[in-house]
């Protein structure tokens, strides 16, 4: 976990050529909040919800954005299907002129039966859209995301004196089933909350080699650093 939001801190330093060492206040700030954030990210494993039906994941989400200093906004985004409640979740950091940076988590689970025996392992069954009995798991490691992204929000507020700008925090629901992005846009993401200049997102990977991160920009050239 403390790798995800190194990693997550380090891209913006990583841009912005600094070298973040072991001591640094970033390094400090995830440290410290390691061992909370391991334990909301156990908490949202246990709990995982299907695409579309993130509705404790997204509460959660929010609770501790609004705790982080962020003002949020629940329920953002309107899907094709009108029917469909969407559950993101905006949460606004301001911290004085300066460039608008996106940070988004994904939210949703998959219909997958989990059999790693682990003590905080998911026994969540529920019916998808199609009526179908299925487990659901956080198997797509969207838990990590937003345990990381939640420690993001933290550590940007503690160290406030150390940045200028606005965070726009964003919590994507149904990005499994692709709809959850189209969804935000059609809600207005950017007319409400503006356009970011730089847009930060992370998912973890299993071809990359352990202790690495991998960095893409537009193009898909990858570059990568490893972890201290
Ligand atoms: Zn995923």
């Amino acid at each position: 976990m403390k790798v995800f939001l190194s990693l997550i801190l380090s891209i913006p330093a990583f841009l912005a050529n600094l070298v973040l060492a072991q001591d640094s206040p970033v390094e400090k700030a995830a440290a410290s909040e390691l061992p909370s954030l391991l334990a909301i990210y156990k908490d949202i494993h246990s709990h995982p919800e299907l695409s579309g039906h993130e509705e404790r994941t997204a509460a959660l989400v929010a609770k501790e954005l609004r705790a982080a200093g962020c003002e949020v906004t629940e329920n953002f985004g309107k899907y094709d299907n009108p029917k469909l409640k969407c559950y993101g979740v905006i949460g606004v950091m301001k911290n004085g002129s300066g460039p608008t940076v996106l940070v988004r988590t994904d939210m949703d689970a998959l219909p997958v039966h989990e059999e790693t025996g682990l003590p905080y392992a998911s026994t969540v069954t529920t019916k998808n859209d199609e009526g179908r009995d299925v487990s659901v798991m956080h198997a797509c490691g969207h838990d990590a995301h937003m345990a990381a992204f939640i420690g993001t929000a933290r550590a940007l507020q503690r160290l406030k004196q150390d940045w200028n700008g606005t965070v726009i925090f964003v919590g994507q629901p149904a990005e499994e089933a692709v709809g959850g992005a189209r969804a935000l846009l059609k809600g207005g993401l950017y007319n409400r909350f503006g356009k970011p200049d730089f847009a930060l997102g992370f998912h973890d990977k299993a071809d990359l080699p352990t202790g690495h991160i991998g960095v893409t920009q537009a193009t898909p050239t990858r570059t990568l650093i490893p972890l201290m």
